[in-house]
C-alpha cells in the first residue's frame, strides 16, 4: 500500500499506516543486522552491530505491544525507503574489497538506517501526542532514544577508529 492510497482517511489511519511501515523497517534491519555483523572487521563496529540487534529485537518487542495496546493487528506495509537504504548498503558491500573500506561504507549505511529510523519514531511519538495516545508514547520514546544513542555510537567509531583506518 502507497501513502497516498485511498485507504488512508483521517490522521489516525496515517499514525497507523506510520507504525506498520516502522514495523516492517525493524524487522528488515533484524534481517540485514547479522549480515552486516558478519562483513565488519573492527572490533568496534562489530560490537555496535550487535548490540543493536539486540536493541532491534526489543524495539519489534515494543511495537507487538503498541499494536496491542492500540487494538490493532500487528501487521506490516512495505517500506520502500528502508529496503532502497539496505539494497545501496548490500550493494555498497559487495564492491568494496579493502576490509578497512568496507567497514566505514558498513558504517555510513548503519547510520542512514538509524537516521531513517530517527525521522519515524520522532513523527511516531509527535503523532501520538497529537493523538493523545498516551499509551503508547513510551514505547516510541524508548525507542527513538536508542536510535539516537546507536547513531551518536556510530559517530564515535567512525571518528575514533573506523574511518583512520580505511582513510
Ligand atoms: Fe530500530
Ligand atoms: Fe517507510
Ligand atoms: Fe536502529
Amino acid at each position: 500500500m502507497g501513502i497516498f492510497t485511498k485507504d488512508i482517511h483521517t490522521m489516525d489511519d496515517l499514525f497507523v499506516h506510520q507504525l506498520k511501515d516502522v514495523y516492517y523497517a525493524e524487522h528488515r534491519i533484524a534481517k540485514a543486522l547479522p549480515k552486516m555483523i558478519a562483513k565488519a572487521t573492527s572490533p568496534a563496529l562489530r560490537q555496535a552491530f550487535e548490540a543493536h540487534l539486540a536493541e532491534t529485537e526489543t524495539q519489534i518487542g515494543r511495537l507487538d505491544e503498541a499494536f496491542g495496546k492500540l487494538g490493532i493487528k500487528a501487521e506490516s506495509v512495505t517500506c520502500q525507503a528502508i529496503d532502497g537504504i539496505i539494497k545501496e548498503a548490500e550493494e555498497v558491500a559487495g564492491e568494496v574489497d579493502d576490509k578497512a573500506v568496507l567497514d566505514a561504507g558498513l558504517l555510513a549505511a548503519a547510520q542512514a538506517v538509524e537516521h531513517y529510523e530517527i525521522a519515524r519514531y520522532g513523527t511516531l511519538v509527535a503523532w501520538a501526542k497529537r493523538l493523545g495516545k498516551h499509551d503508547v508514547l513510551p514505547l516510541f520514546e524508548k525507542s527513538l532514544a536508542e536510535e539516537k544513542a546507536t547513531d551518536a555510537k556510530l559517530s564515535d567509531i567512525a571518528g575514533g577508529e573506523v574511518n583512520r583506518k580505511a582513510a
